[in-house]
């Protein structure tokens, strides 16, 4: 049988030869060979020249998502070397053989296999499958991965919206080898439990693990050794930001985060290293209230890292969430002392850098605060960022001096 053949609209090409890995249906004159979802086609120019090829799914707005601009086969070989040279890009910056390092082997189309997430844990990884074709063959990749690398067990997290889509259910379980423990313990400079069952995303947000490391760094560097130094540590998780801030022992801190659970996790995590849990809060509330209460009681903090979860899903949503970021950034200014810092960061791939900026300083103006950005914040190298792929770069941040 051959292949399903992809011919795209004249005048529609240019996005596809610029390797955009996406293609919708707009950009599609005719589909031949009757391709089923996650089958492999081949996309052609209507001259009838190769451009690229990938994987189908009608059923997706995103019709076809490419695998390659060389008109090469998709085997077991073009596995092996992408999967080779994911793993390669992070040996080079992580020691993927401590067996409790954590980070994201394979970004999807940041590493140029659409649809693929791989996270390791430990000595876990955790596989996350967005799309048909991927899902098809998650056990091959499983196995493929098992062999590159030296892992315990391979679990499966796809219990994602965006499989609704593709027209998948959600799935969860072990794809390959030992099952996972019930936590998993990583090394990120602080000790982090991880429940690869139930946490958030695959178990982490291993996207501002940089970031969070960036905190010891700001204390030791922005503070005399004992001068008290305050944290608010908004939208906490599992408290990530608040260990690395807790690592100075003149430091205190408080989360505050909606989930129980997390809040939980956090402070299992602050006793997990020996940190005096006096110095450390957790307070389960909604940030956007949390913070108001604050700013009216005129409470005032040397660090307020705020770290929210994706306000706009999609174009539509930009404005209603444009005020979300800002009603929270205007009152972070508010409870920061002069000369402390913000650390402000919006994970909404439909607001690029620009726009939160713009954002952040319109909150800046209205609270009467002046501000300078220090750094700009993204996440590490774990977590390249395809240059065709400009949604690949999510997740923003600012680290700001105010006063
Ligand atoms: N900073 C964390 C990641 C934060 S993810 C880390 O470094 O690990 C966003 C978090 O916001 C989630 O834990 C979620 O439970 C929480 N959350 C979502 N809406 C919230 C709200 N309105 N108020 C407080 N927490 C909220």
């Amino acid at each position: 049988m051959s292949d399903g053949i992809v011919i795209i609209k004249k005048g529609r090409e240019k996005p596809i030869v610029q390797q955009h890995p996406w293609i919708f249906s707009g950009a599609i004159h005719e589909v031949e060979n009757d391709p089923k979802a996650g089958d492999i086609v081949t996309v052609i120019s209507h001259q009838g020249i190769f451009l690229a090829r990938g994987y189908w799914n009608r059923k997706s707005q995103i019709q076809v998502r490419i695998l390659t601009w060389t008109d090469e086969e998709i085997n077991q070989a073009w596995w092996k070397k992408m999967i080779t040279r994911a793993i390669d890009t992070r040996k080079a910056h992580y020691d993927l053989e401590n067996q409790s390092s954590a980070l994201r082997i394979i970004n999807a189309e940041n590493d140029f296999i659409p649809g693929l997430i791989v996270d390791k844990y430990g000595e876990w990884l955790v596989l996350q499958a967005l799309t048909f074709f991927i899902d098809n063959h998650k056990t091959m990749i499983s196995e493929l991965l098992a062999e590159l690398m030296q892992v315990r067990g391979i679990y499966e997290r796809s219990d994602v919206d965006v499989r609704h889509k593709e027209g998948l259910q959600q799935v969860t379980g072990m794809l390959w080898g030992e099952e996972a423990p019930e936590q998993i313990q990583i090394d990120e400079d602080v000790k982090i439990q991880i429940d690869v069952y139930d946490g958030h995303k695959t178990g982490f947000y291993l996207d501002q693990a940089q970031n969070r490391k960036l905190l010891t760094e700001l204390i030791t560097d922005g503070f005399s050794p004992d001068q008290p130094v305050s944290v608010l540590n908004l939208f906490s998780y599992t408290g990530g930001f608040g260990l690395h801030a807790l690592k100075n022992e003149s430091t205190s801190i408080v989360n505050v985060d909606t989930s129980f659970e997390a809040l939980e996790l956090a402070e299992q995590n602050v006793i997990l290293n020996d940190f005096d849990v006096n110095r450390a809060e957790f307070i389960q509330a909604d940030v956007f209230e949390y913070l108001r209460d604050m700013a009216e009681q005129g409470k005032e903090y040397d660090i307020v890292v705020l770290d929210p979860p994706k306000f706009a899903h999609n174009k539509q949503q930009i404005s209603q969430a444009a005020r979300g970021y800002k009603d929270i950034n205007l009152n972070a200014f508010k409870v920061i002392k002069s000369g402390g810092y913000l650390l402000t960061f919006s994970c909404s791939g439909a607001i690029d850098a620009d726009l939160f900026q713009k954002i952040v300083f319109g909150a800046m103006v209205d609270s009467g605060r002046q501000a300078q950005i220090i750094k700009r914040l993204s996440p590490g190298i774990d977590h390249p960022v395809a240059l065709t792929f400009p949604e690949g770069a999510y997740l923003k941040g600012l680290l700001l001096k105010v006063y």
